[in-house]
């Protein structure tokens, strides 16, 4: 496995591996690297002859400065990880690298103020900042993202038709814990109390969808979804709400939606959403 820090150096060993012919599967992750990592590792593997890993915790899209100092690293831990799963490359650039080229700030135009955007503003302009520059470095075949991240994974899917057509997106369904809750880097920072009360709050959002009537439209579930949330022992959430899944809209019927929701544990923000 090649753990590989500067763009020059990353260019000559891609460049090989396009002379040959191979082609090449690319994960962006913020590292800390759990499971939900390794099933879009394990896709692309299927997928492709070599897979390359990013591990960049992107300062410009993080909301607060605590945020982004607080967020899981564990390098370490993700060299073996990655390893375990025979991947080819690592690419862990620094942020000089990764911005020398081009310091270009992007807008994200697509699904703005719903879900995450309404919370996190400038958060999406972060992501597609940081991967338009991965991605005019990493030149593959195919990208890898979770469901997890579903309104980014929408983001990405419109930002790569407009600016990487030749790019092909495969989307990873969320991996998750014998207990049902998504695997995120996150997960670490939570106690075992607060994992458990996590557990329990996922549990009874299943057990409240699967009571709805199958015939009610969205906004029909939502004012029920709202009573619900109230209900439950979280301190704080930023939304928890059925969308269309093919446009975050609020249009349709429930049996096209998702429960998306942002909910914390302590100053932990966890975010899922769940298949009708
Ligand atoms: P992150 O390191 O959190 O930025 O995530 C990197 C990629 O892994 C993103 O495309 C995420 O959507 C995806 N991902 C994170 N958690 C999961 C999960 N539990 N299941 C599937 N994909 C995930």
């Amino acid at each position: 496995m090649l753990i590989i820090k500067d763009i020059s150096n990353l260019k000559l060993y891609l460049q090989a591996y396009e002379n040959k012919g191979y082609s090449l599967g690319y994960i962006p992750t913020m590292g800390a690297l759990h499971q939900g990592h390794g099933q879009l590792i394990k896709q692309s593997q299927k997928d492709n002859k070599k897979t390359i890993v990013s591990i960049f915790v992107n300062e410009k899209q993080f909301n607060k400065p605590e945020d982004f100092d607080s967020y899981p690293r564990n390098k370490g831990k993700d060299y073996d990880f990655c390893d375990q799963f025979n991947v080819d490359v690592i690419f862990e650039p620094s942020s000089e690298e990764i911005y020398q080229e081009n310091e270009t700030k992007l807008e994200n135009k697509y699904f703005k103020n719903i879900l995450c955007d309404d919370f996190r503003p400038n958060h999406f302009d972060g992501v597609i900042t940081v991967l338009n520059n991965f991605f005019s470095i990493v030149k593959c075949n195919k990208v890898y993202f979770g469901e997890k991240d579903y309104q980014q994974l929408k983001i990405v899917e419109k930002f790569i038709q407009e600016k990487y057509s030749s790019l092909e997106l495969v989307s990873v369904p969320t991996a998750r814990s014998e207990e049902g809750i998504a695997f995120s880097s996150r997960n670490e920072k939570l106690s075992k109390k607060q994992l458990l009360e996590f557990e329990l709050f996922h549990n009874a959002s299943l057990k409240f969808m699967s009571n709805l009537d199958k015939d009610i439209n969205i906004n029909q579930a939502n004012s029920l979804a709202k009573e619900f949330i109230r209900k439950q022992a979280i301190e704080k959430f930023d939304y928890f709400e059925f969308r269309n899944i093919s446009d975050l809209s609020l249009d349709g019927s429930i049996q096209e939606t998702r429960l998306f929701y942002a909910i914390y544990k302590g100053q932990v923000r966890l975010i899922d959403n769940i298949n009708f």
